[in-house]
């Protein structure tokens, strides 16, 4: 099985740190020319796109608020520039900003919405409309386990991650006639800036693995090279669990 991602053009929103920093670093070390994109975090982004051209020269680096029209285009122009095509765009771009609903203010809700969903919008609109030409292309959303099981705190993110999973499968319908593939990667609980302070999560994300070891980074990173790769053509419209958690009834009842 050939699972090369070798010359393929591909942008990675909120790549400056945690999950999309890592799959920067994994596909460009396969030979992909990467475009890392951030908002805030310019000296981790500078320091990244240092780290990558040593070892592969295609990369770019691009400052673009996933939530702004204005900016995701620039992301988009900026790509074409400098890459002439996007195969993969990866729409990784996530916050969290808890708390009960009782408590949760009507900006916490919105802005959560905005930066989880209302940027894949926009980013699959521009990022689509330079591979309907072509006939080809991939778009990988990630999502999360949250947004099937739903988590208490998170009414905002649980409910952006659903809705993630309901616009890919209705993407994927539109753009297939195009062969174009759109599915939804949910990773496992890995520790980054977006759920360190949250100890209760980590524990509860524990509780429910039923394997011991954790190494849901690598598997993650494994699982992303292997859909963007061409070993990976035929499947759309799909939601990948990257994970060992289940919902455990029997440990309810036992209580
Ligand atoms: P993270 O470490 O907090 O990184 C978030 C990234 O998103 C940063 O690079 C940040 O860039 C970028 N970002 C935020 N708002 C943006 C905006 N408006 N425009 C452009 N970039 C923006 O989070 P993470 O854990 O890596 O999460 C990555 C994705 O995985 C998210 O969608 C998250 O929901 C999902 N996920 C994570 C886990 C987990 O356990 N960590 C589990 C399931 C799903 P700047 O710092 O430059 O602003």
């Amino acid at each position: 099985m050939n699972i090369s991602v070798e010359g393929k053009s591909i942008v990675i929103t909120g790549s400056s740190r945690g999950i999309g920093r890592n799959m920067a670093v994994k596909l460009a070390k396969e030979g992909a020319k990467i475009v890392i994109n951030y908002l805030n975090s310019r000296d981790k982004a500078l320091e990244l796109y240092e780290e990558i051209i040593n070892y592969n020269k295609d990369c770019l680096l691009v400052k673009a608020d996933v939530t702004k029209q204005e900016d995701v285009k620039k992301l988009c122009v900026e790509t074409i520039k400098g890459f002439g095509q996007v195969d993969v765009l990866i729409n990784n771009a996530g916050i969290c900003s808890d708390n009960l609903i009782q408590l949760m203010t009507e900006r916490q809700w919105k802005e959560v919405i905005n930066v989880n969903l209302n940027s894949m919008f926009l980013c699959s609109r521009f990022f689509s409309k330079e591979m309907i030409p072509r006939r080809q292309g991939k778009i990988i959303n990630i999502s999360s386990l949250k947004g099937q099981l739903g988590s208490e705190g998170q009414t905002n993110y649980s409910a952006s991650k659903a809705g993630v999973i309901g616009f890919t499968k209705a993407l994927a319908k539109e753009l297939g006639r195009f062969n174009i593939s759109v599915n939804a990667v949910c990773p496992g609980f890995i520790v980054t800036d977006l759920n360190r302070h949250n100890e209760s999560k980590k524990h509860a994300a524990q509780k429910m693995s039923v394997l011991d070891i954790d190494n849901s980074m690598e598997e993650l990173l494994n699982f992303i090279l292997y859909i963007s790769s061409n070993a990976f053509r035929y499947v759309s419209g799909q939601v990948f669990n990257i994970d060992s958690r289940l919902f455990d009834i029997s440990r309810l009842i036992s209580l």
